[in-house]
């Protein structure tokens, strides 16, 4: 049987039919997927979790796969980095069962904070890395992986890219296959990592990779498809599927196994090619390595380490390396004239009543990753550093002990985000004698890769009911005495909290307690309405930034724009009301 599957979507099967046991993630754009489906499908077999965070996503899967049960951890390619310290040092231990990591990749920033290219982890771990180039093999791949786990003892990065993890394709679909394994074993040499097994530890890793290198002269993963011999083409990931359309009369070898490279096979492939092209996304990772090795060879020079590839930017490449005539280019297109739509809050979103009440403090706001990261955009343009998770209280707390500015700073991150990385530079602040204000827009759902679960709410991923963690006590438990609540709608007490925390010379937390306007199901109040004579078109609303609000035909006798309120997308916040200076914007009936 077939099905059409998205990479996310088919990866999730995979782990279903190659015995997957147990399943971690935190949820990050583009690989969000891959545990939802999982907790949605394949929960009687596998277990699945939202894990707080992708370091802890990781070693709660090594625990897993030290027990006995083949295991995943995914995330997209910024949560490596937050995984980093166990992955490194999981390199030197290996595994129990097989055990697979999953790296999502966004070239182009589609929705990440930066394009980096994760194959770079599998060389600095010294561990192999899987590149599907479609959903089909996002599926197959699975049960690769889980055998060379368990046949070289390692971790396997599986690495995706938005292309593949989003793209939907025909897939063989086959039944769950079981695999034995027994539980963990005592072997301190193996997983206790003091230096003394750690030294010892290493020249495995070493003698590993070269095993490895030699697998992947030997494995189908890296196979070359014979054309024409004038040109030959490296390539693996969704870059395969550009390179084949492009050029379909040039040799490719195509590497599923993209770490290490298969050394012997491409200098055999290159000695029988004229011209040795690589065509890979983002770094030149292959080509690199394929220099170093003494094989002539092009890439980066004519295919950008820079955004996403596609048939048109391949075509481009090659016809400025000289292998493909001018006529291939494609014809200049007339771009579709598009109305501009910049990202804005949700109407109704319970960030924008504190976004709005910032305004009056004049303080700078560090932000945090989430969707409150869009008050950073005009009319909002209240958040004023972004980095990654859970770095807006260091930010803030630092530039504070720089001491250079008047202005003070508050931090600002989301529930999600505090619990991910948030609550150490907390704890750090109370500890350093920092006066960080901190507010915790606390939404009740990790919202912006699709609202899904975390630790302050009171279900799991598969549906259980569970504790929920209280973010008050929390914060008092770290030491914070200041902690308030307050009503995101309500924009005069929340001004009102904002300045006595703000002016307190000690730490403190505010925390919001308006749930997300979509999640855990839409919130749809009754629309407030524009009484027009009373409107003076001041604009004041149209600084809230609610896509409800937009100019009307009506115009004040300095011809500018009276407002008007669409009801089918207003919730009824009562935000704009509270902003306007003439009591402009009602309720309905009024
Ligand atoms: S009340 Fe005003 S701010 Fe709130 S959703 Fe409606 S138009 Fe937008
Ligand atoms: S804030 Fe009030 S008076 Fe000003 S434009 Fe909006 S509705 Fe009109």
């Amino acid at each position: 049987m077939e099905m059409m599957l998205s990479g996310n979507e088919a990866l999730a099967r995979g782990m279903y039919e190659f015995g997957g046991e147990f399943a971690s993630a935190y949820p990050g754009t583009p690989s969000t997927e891959i545990l939802e489906t999982i907790g949605r499908f394949f929960k009687d077999d596998i277990y699945a979790e939202w894990a707080i965070n992708e370091k802890v996503a990781l070693e709660n899967a090594v625990g897993a796969s030290y027990g006995g049960a083949r295991s995943l951890a995914a995330m997209k390619h910024v949560g490596v980095n937050v995984a980093a310290d166990p992955l490194m040092t999981l390199s030197y231990t290996g595994v129990g069962a097989g055990l697979i990591i999953v790296s999502a990749d966004d070239p182009s920033l589609h929705s990440s904070q930066n394009e980096q290219d994760n194959r770079c982890y599998g060389k600095f771990a010294s561990i192999p890395v899987l590149e599907p180039s479609d959903s089909q093999e996002a599926k197959d791949f699975v049960k690769y992986a889980f055998e060379i786990s368990e046949e070289f003892d390692t971790p396997v990065l599986l690495r995706l890219t938005t292309r593949i993890s989003h793209s939907k394709g025909l897939v063989t679909i086959g039944e769950r296959e079981t695999v034995e394994h027994g539980g963990f074993e005592r072997n301190i040499t193996k997983y206790v990592m003091v230096p003394g097994h750690a030294i010892k530890r290493h020249r495995i890793v070493i003698e590993r990779l070269e095993r490895l290198a030699a697998y992947a002269d030997a494995t189908e993963l890296n196979r070359i498809e014979w054309n024409g011999k004038k040109v030959g083409i490296i390539t693996g990931s969704v870059a395969y599927q550009y390179a084949r359309e492009a050029m379909p009369g040039a040799s490719i070898l195509k590497l599923g196994l993209g770490y290490p490279l298969p050394m012997k096979k491409i200098r055999e492939f290159a000695a029988e090619v004229g011209r040795l092209l690589v065509v890979e996304e983002l770094e030149g990772f292959y080509e690199e390595q394929i220099a170093a090795a003494g094989i002539p060879v092009e890439g980066k020079k004519f295919f950008s380490n820079y955004l996403e590839l596609n048939v048109d930017r391949v075509r481009e490449g090659l016809v400025e390396a000289g292998v493909l005539s001018a006529e291939h280019l494609p014809a200049s297109r007339e771009r579709a004239e598009v109305l501009p739509r910049p990202p804005v809050l949700c109407p109704g979103c319970p960030h924008r009543g504190m976004m709005v009440a910032l305004r009056k403090q004049k303080v700078f706001t560090t932000g945090d990753i989430g969707c409150y990261t869009l008050g950073a955009l005009p009319p909002l343009e209240q958040i004023d550093t972004t980095l990654c998770m859970g770095a807006s209280i260091g930010h803030a707390f630092g530039i504070e002990k720089a001491g250079k500015t008047e202005k003070k700073t508050v931090a600002l991150l989301g529930d999600s985000t505090f619990l991910h990385s948030g609550i150490t530079s907390l704890a750090s602040v109370v500890y350093n004698r920092g006066t960080t204000t901190t507010i915790i827009v606390d939404n009740r759902i990790t919202a912006m890769t699709g609202g899904q679960f975390n630790p302050a709410n009171e279900r799991t991923l598969m549906g259980e009911e569970t504790k929920a963690i209280d973010l008050e006590k929390l914060c008092r438990a770290l030491g914070v005495e200041h902690v308030r609540k307050v009503d995101p709608y309500d924009l005069a007490g929340t001004e009102a909290v904002l300045a006595e925390e703000i002016a307190r010379n000690e730490p403190s937390v505010i925390i919001t307690t308006r749930p997300c306007m979509l999640f855990p199901k839409k919130v749809k109040g009754v629309a407030f309405h524009v009484v027009a004579d009373s409107c003076i078109a001041c604009g004041a609303c149209f600084k809230v930034g609610c896509p409800a609000i937009s100019a009307s035909e009506e115009t004040n006798d300095k011809g500018r724009p009276k407002s008007k309120i669409d009801p089918a997308v207003c919730t009824g916040c009562s935000i704009c009301a509270q902003v306007c200076p003439a009591d402009a914007i009602v309720p309905p009936g009024e």
